[in-house]
C-alpha cells in the first residue's frame, strides 16, 4: 500500500488536485476537512464540537481526526493506496500516523506539498467562498486565522518530512493542469 500525504496551506488546491491523483494512481482519498463537514451536516455530537472550532479557523483535537483516519484505513479495500488530504496537520498527528502505519509494518510513501504564497491563499479562498459557501471561507478574519494556524501548527511538518527525505515540494501557482503535471512527475517515481 502507498500512503501519500498531500500537504499545503489552505486554498493551495489540494482538493482539486486530489481528484486527479486518486484516479491516476487508484488511491482512496481521505480529506479530514470533508469528513468533518459530513459529521456537521449529519448533526452528530462530533460534528457539533467540530463546527465551533472550524468556524473560528481553529483545528479540531488531534484524537478526533486520528480516529477518523484509522477507521478509513480499516474500512477501505481494493485500492493501491491512500491519499491523505488535510492530515496530518500537527506534529502529534504526524507521529500518530507513523505509529498507526508501523503497526502493520508500513510507512508514509511520500509527502507532496503544494506551495502558494499567503496573498494567493486569500484570493483563492475568496473565490471558492462564492462557489461552495463554506462557513470557514466566509470572512477575512477566519481565513487569516487559518493562515496563522497553518504557519504555527502545520508548517513545522515540512522539517519533519524533510528529515526522512519524504518531502517533495511543487509550485502551486499556474493552471490546474500545470500543477497536476508537476504532481504526477513526482508521484511517477514511487
Ligand atoms: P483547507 O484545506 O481549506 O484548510 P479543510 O477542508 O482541509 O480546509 O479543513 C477545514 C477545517 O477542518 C480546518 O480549518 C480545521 O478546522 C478542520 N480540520 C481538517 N483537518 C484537520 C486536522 N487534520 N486536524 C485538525 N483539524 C482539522
Amino acid at each position: 500500500m502507498k500512503y501519500y500525504v498531500l500537504f499545503g496551506p489552505p486554498g493551495a488546491g489540494k482538493g482539486t488536485q486530489a481528484t486527479a491523483m486518486v484516479e491516476k494512481y487508484n488511491l482512496h482519498h481521505i480529506s479530514t476537512g470533508a469528513l468533518l463537514r459530513k459529521e456537521i451536516a449529519a448533526g452528530t455530537e462530533l460534528g457539533l464540537q467540530a463546527k465551533a472550532l472550524i468556524e473560528k479557523g481553529c483545528l479540531v483535537p488531534d484524537e478526533v481526526v486520528e480516529g477518523m483516519i484509522e477507521n478509513e484505513f480499516k474500512n477501505v479495500t481494493g485500492v493501491d493506496g491512500f491519499l491523505l488530504d488535510g492530515f496530518p496537520r500537527t506534529l502529534p498527528q504526524a507521529e500518530a500516523l507513523d505509529n498507526i502505519l508501523t503497526k502493520t509494518s508500513e510507512e508514509v510513501t511520500a509527502t507532496v506539498s503544494i506551495m502558494i504564497p499567503d496573498a494567493m491563499i486569500m484570493e483563492r479562498i475568496k473565490g471558492r467562498a462564492i462557489k461552495e459557501g463554506r462557513a470557514d471561507d466566509a470572512s477575512e478574519d477566519i481565513i487569516n486565522n487559518r493562515i496563522a494556524t497553518y504557519h504555527n501548527q502545520t508548517e513545522p511538518l515540512i522539517e519533519y518530512y524533510r528529515k526522512t527525505r519524504k518531502y517533495h515540494e511543487i509550485d502551486g501557482a499556474g493552471t490546474i493542469e500545470e500543477v497536476r503535471d508537476r504532481i504526477f512527475s513526482v508521484m511517477d517515481k514511487f
